[in-house]
């Protein structure tokens, strides 16, 4: 009876350390072991090959059919001195997940003779059959062609995975006509865009400038529970979340688990899957308890974005797969559990020149100060110019769980940038004048350098509660789910500044050509953004009822749901940023719109029918044997001669329990058929809606109230699922 969740918790006392983690002698004698980096590279290729590898990753360089055989026959002698017989392109289709194909590098000649080969042709270009992949009707079904095209600047990586060992190679992924079917097309494109736009504005500062990159470090938030456990949950295995499951005794009230000693078990799975991610070159830097029990995170030391991107998408891989060896399931849900923290996926965002400037560290000098107070209110204002797309790139139906849940960011999206920034853009606001004299002088001699660090110190706690937050020398988006791929907000953040760059740069120039002096155009066009913009900022709790109240008069936007919120990708406004900086063409866009409404109307939809499920199969018949108890008990009293007084409890009981059980069953019927109308619906956007309000917002919470009382009334013997002090205490 109830075998799966009684003998999971049996065995968990079996399974606890059954894996040893040997810890290497240093991280550096491991780091990038499975990696192609340029310093491998060098002992692979000849001079000539080399060359032509360098420039392609850092310049962009196109790499020719020579020089490609010559990197794919380096490479594979690089991945066979390792144990390596595959090769497959890696790329990030708009499932969420990556995606490879793989093939040999073996093969047989004409005359039937077997060799081993890897060609630059293949290197550089794969046509995997791409009809199964998201394609939002861009690519008809019979024309199943897709290509795969070799990224050279995010490095080949080896995959093990058992015994069995694949050369990985990063590559983008569009259709037969041009149209990009993935994630990290865009992304690239933004990256391009921003590159541009930025040194043509840091040419007012430095010549010298001449590459922008986007920096990306993510803060990767996870929960770990027992494997055994998990399985008895057909829950977290099908939806990544529970769906029932009352609030355990204890949760996250003492605050004991932040910053806790981390568990052996979670201790050896974190080493294991960090000494992996190291040798996949992931430079992985943090890690930690988070506030909710069984809840973690780790850090990176920043990287390139588009580099970063790739390697959070492979360490979501790899801590999926490294969990299995300890009999763990690793969630990267936004919200596993009711009641407790969910999780995200802070994204510090910065930009770095190639003359070794972060442009979002203050400066020492009025020079440098005025070029990051240039690049800091190019950033406001984009943010405050495209709150509702930024909200948009977040959206999706587990970080819908997640955002204004008093726990994480609110919906609005607002900027948090501190007192000292505060005070120094209200007193560019005010003083600066028509012309460039002492006092604005004096605004740019302000030690912004150095009072910055004290500030965010005392600050650390009230800036948690916002969405979007200047930390130092970058800025955190914390809006985005712990699932994510980050090239989604990296993509919009990049191509929203580069715009926003892209106008300033004019507004600057038209001044300068009207005959006023380069700081005072500049210093006025600051002054106009400030003014324009300054509505997006907010110091005070993201958290409250007041500032919803204050945001609605400030006209920032609060839309709660994802099917809504997804309307911002494909406003005029969000088509003509997007193609100005050719990212989407309009097909493109109104692709991944219907892509992710699809996305959200089959998570809710089989979020729904394991509701259904559960109840039916499990919840119910546990909740009617435990009925039968109570009435056989009733009756036997009643046999006995007993008054009434003495089964009146039992009577009162038996009330409630027939209550929660029609109730339920009621709820799952009607469910059942608010799905079988929802699923008519041809118009995808009608559809998500009618998943959103019709389905999930009518009946989720009433049909999870009563499973969640029975929870607490069902013989404990009887209950089928395990419960969250299982899920969430016992490892
Ligand atoms: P916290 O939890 O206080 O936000 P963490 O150390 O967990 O701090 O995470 C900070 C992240 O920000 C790290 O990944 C770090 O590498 C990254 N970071 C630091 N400087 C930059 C930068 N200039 N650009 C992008 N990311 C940065
Ligand atoms: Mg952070």
């Amino acid at each position: 009876m109830n075998s799966l969740r009684f003998n999971a918790i049996n065995n968990l006392a079996n399974t606890q350390a059954s894996v040893k983690v040997s810890n290497p002698a240093r991280v550096t004698a491991v780091f990038n072991e499975n990696v192609f980096t340029l310093k491998t590279a060098r002992h692979y290729l000849s001079d000539e090959a080399y060359k032509s590898l360098v420039a392609s990753v850092r310049g962009g360089k196109k790499i020719d059919r020579s020089m490609g055989n010559q990197i794919a026959n380096g490479l594979r002698a690089w991945a066979e001195s390792k144990g390596v017989t595959h090769f497959t392109h890696w790329f990030q289709p708009l499932t969420g997940s990556s995606a490879e194909k793989h093939d040999s590098f073996f093969t047989l000649k004409g005359d039937g003779t077997p060799i081993e080969e890897f060609e630059g042709a293949a290197l550089i270009q794969q046509e995997p059959d791409a009809s199964s992949f998201p394609s939002g009707g861009l690519r008809a079904t019979f024309e199943a062609r897709g290509y795969t095209a070799w990224d050279p600047s995010s490095p080949a990586f080896i995959m093990e995975i058992g015994e069995g060992k694949t050369l990985c190679v990063p590559t983008i992924f569009v259709s037969y006509t041009g149209e990009s079917l993935d994630t990290k097309t865009p992304l690239i494109k933004a990256l391009v865009a921003l590159d541009k736009a930025a040194v043509d504005v840091c040419q007012y500062f430095d010549k010298n400038i001449s590459k922008v990159t986007a920096t990306l470090g993510w803060e990767q938030e996870y929960f770990v529970v027992d494997a055994g456990l998990a399985n008895a949950r057909p829950d977290l295995t099908l939806a990544g979340r529970t769906v029932y499951g009352h609030a355990p005794a204890k949760g996250q009230q003492l605050d004991d688990h932040y910053f806790g000693a981390i568990p052996e078990r979670v201790y050896a799975y974190m080493r294991d899957f960090e000494q992996e991610s190291y040798r996949l070159g992931i430079p992985l830097r943090t890690r930690h308890n988070e506030v909710a029990p069984a809840q973690f995170e780790c850090a990176p030391i920043f990287e390139e974005a588009n580099l970063a991107v790739d390697h959070n998408t492979l360490l979501m891989d790899v801590m999926t797969r490294v969990a299995k060896r300890h009999n763990l399931l690793v969630l990267l849900h936004e919200k596993p559990f009711a009641g407790i923290n969910g999780s995200g996926k802070h994204n510090n965002w910065s930009l770095s020149t190639d003359t070794g400037v972060n442009l979002l560290a203050p400066g020492k000098t009025p020079k440098t100060n005025l070029m990051f107070l240039t690049f800091f209110v190019n950033i406001i204002k984009a943010v405050h110019d495209y709150a509702d797309l930024l909200r948009a790139t977040i959206a999706s139906a587990g970080n819908d769980h997640r955002l204004g849940a008093n726990e994480a960011p609110p919906a609005i999206i607002s900027i948090f940038i501190g007192k000292y920034l505060t005070d120094v853009l209200n007193q560019v606001e005010t003083r600066v004048s028509g012309h460039f004299d002492e006092q604005d002088e004096a605004i740019l001699k302000l030690d912004i350098h150095k009072s910055i660090p004290e500030l965010m110190l005392d600050n650390t706690d009230r800036n948690r509660t916002s969405p979007f937050a200047f930390t130092g020398n970058k800025f955190e988006f914390r809006a985005v789910g712990s699932a994510a791929n980050c090239a989604g907000p990296m993509t919009t953040i990049n191509t929203i500044m580069a715009e926003t760059l892209k106008s300033f740069k004019k507004e600057v120039d038209s001044l300068i050509e009207k005959g006023e002096k380069k700081e005072v155009a500049l210093m006025q066009i600051i002054q106009k953004y400030i003014v324009e913009s300054k509505s997006v900022l907010f110091e005070g709790d993201g958290y409250s009822e007041e500032w919803a109240e204050e945001a609605e008069k400030r006209g920032l936007g609060n839309v709660k749901t994802t099917p809504l919120a997804l309307d911002a990708f494909v406003t005029k406004k969000s088509k003509a940023l997007f193609e100005h900086n050719d990212i989407y063409s309009h097909p493109e866009l109104e692709a991944r719109h219907e892509i992710m409404l699809e996305a959200y109307v089959k998570k809710v939809q089989i979020e729904a029918r394991v509701m259904g499920d559960l109840a039916s199969t499990l919840i119910l018949p546990a909740a009617v044997r435990y009925q039968n108890d109570m009435i056989k008990n009733i009756v036997g009293l009643k046999e006995v001669g007993l008054p009434e007084t003495a089964y009146a409890n039992q009577k009162q009981i038996l009330e409630v329990l027939s209550n929660h059980i029609n109730t339920i069953a009621d709820n799952v019927e009607k469910m059942i058929e608010a799905r079988k109308v929802a699923n008519e619906i041809e118009d995808m956007r009608a559809k998500a809606i009618a998943y959103c309000d019709d389905v999930k917002g009518n009946y989720f919470d009433i049909i999870r109230y009563h499973v969640d009382k029975l929870e607490l009334m069902v013989d404990d013997n009887y209950w089928p699922l395990p419960k969250y002090r299982e899920l969430l205490f016992l490892r």
